[in-house]
């Protein structure tokens, strides 16, 4: 039907769910602007890993050649007692089928997002905050400026400015969780990913193109006390948190050189995703634990979503009255599912014990098993459900 050909549509916020968000829409005939309020593009140093749904986006952008450059593409996941270092099982990721599972830095996929925006005429303007934005299409840039246009999309993340206009005001709760992230460069870095889980806390590793290792090491904490949301941390910190497990996750952590601490908030699912001519997406509607990596993904699928909808109907409003009902069971099960993560990975006791036994038999006797348990997640592929055009 073609009908974002006819379509401005403003951004809010130049992160993985705007950048896509506006190439999808771009692709479609759209007329794109995408404000962010950094002063350029930029992400801190961590990876990100996309998994086969994810992938799927990247594909029906064109974007797989890219993709294959810039991100390497996993082959076992292997989840390892921590405390004794002896690995549990092995799985071979590249058995899921369809898409590749890739690990990115996040800086990468960015760069590789915005390159293919500004080859298809999307504008994207940085140091430019939004201030405040209204249903009916005009945002209010600071310094009071405003733009009107005929969809207006907040990819703007956890503080999202379109969200409480949709929802009311409520303020992100603290999880009860801690991240250190840090990247090592490393002669041989582990091929593979590896989820290290002790009681209370666990660590993830995976390798980037360079020889490096990305660390996302997490903790339980009962408040965070610090300011902000993240800040840079002393190592030191960081391994005397891990200090009494294996040596070698040990020789690991002892690596780090820099490393910044996140306190993990999030809110609970947005009850209201779109009104009038305006829509939220990405973190700024759900955002999740990372104990799935489905927070970028799902902010991929959620794009091309709405690009799809909207170019298929000629009311913005028809197409977002369908964007929730399409995406809220999807994302509310993968939200369930980092939750459970979140606890199955930091057993103690008689659990932990019971847990790495039921794990190691998969893992020995029936691992496609274990994979098949996720065709849900990484089977999905949103670009043949609802092609854009
Ligand atoms: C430790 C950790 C590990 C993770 N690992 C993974 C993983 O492996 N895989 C995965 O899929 N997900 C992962 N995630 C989740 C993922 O990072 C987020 O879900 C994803 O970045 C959300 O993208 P977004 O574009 O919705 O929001 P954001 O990345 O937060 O981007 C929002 C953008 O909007 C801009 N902005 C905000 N307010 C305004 C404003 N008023 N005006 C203009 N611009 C504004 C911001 O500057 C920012 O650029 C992880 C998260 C954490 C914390």
């Amino acid at each position: 039907m073609d009908s974002n050909k006819a379509r401005t549509v403003a951004v809010i916020g130049g992160g993985i769910a705007g950048l896509t968000a506006g190439l999808c829409f771009a692709r479609t005939g759209a007329k794109v602007t995408v404000y962010e309020q950094a002063d350029e593009l930029k992400e801190v140093g961590a990876g990100l890993q996309v998994t086969p749904n994810g992938a799927a986006v990247l594909r029906g952008l064109g974007l797989d050649g890219e993709a294959d450059r810039l991100g390497l593409r996993a082959r076992n996941l292997t989840p390892i007692d921590a405390v004794s270092g002896r690995p549990i099982a092995r799985f071979d990721l590249t058995r899921l089928g369809g898409e590749p599972y890739r690990f990115f830095h996040r800086a990468d996929l960015l760069g590789l997002l915005a390159t293919a925006c500004d080859a298809e005429g999307v504008r994207i303007v940085t140091s430019a905050r939004i201030e405040s934005a209204d249903p009916d299409g005009q945002i209010t840039l600071a310094g009071g400026a405003t733009v009107r246009a005929d969809l207006v999309l907040g990819a703007d993340g956890i503080h999202s400015k379109l969200r409480p206009v949709l929802n009311g005001t409520d303020a992100p709760f603290f999880t009860g969780q801690v991240a250190w992230r840090s990247v090592v460069q490393m002669p041989n870095p582990p091929a593979e990913a590896q989820i290290w889980m002790a009681p209370g806390q666990h660590v993830v590793t995976y390798p980037l193109i360079g020889n490096r290792l990305n660390i996302v090491a997490v903790q339980e904490r009962s408040e965070w006390a610090a300011e902000g949301w993240n800040f840079f941390d002393s190592p030191e910190v960081l391994q005397a948190a891990f200090a009494s497990c294996a040596p070698r996750l040990r020789d690991i952590l002892g690596q780090v050189q820099t490393t910044r601490l996140w306190g993990l908030f999030r809110h609970p699912v947005a009850p209201v995703w779109a009104k009038g001519v305006s829509a939220i997406l990405g973190d700024a509607a759900h955002p999740t634990l990372p104990f799935l990596a489905q927070g970028a993904n799902l902010a991929l699928e959620d794009a091309w979503v709405l690009a799809a909808l909207c170019n298929r109907s000629s009311s913005v409003d028809d197409a977002l009255s369908r964007y929730q009902s399409i995406r809220a069971p999807r994302v509310a099960r993968a939200i369930r599912t980092a939750n459970a993560n979140a606890v199955n990975y930091h057993l103690s006791g008689l659990k932990r014990t019971a847990a790495q036994t039921g794990l190691r038999t998969l893992g020995a006797v029936a691992p496609n098993l274990f994979l098949r348990r996720f065709d849900w997640l990484y089977g999905y592929d949103v670009t043949k459900e609802l092609p854009l055009r």
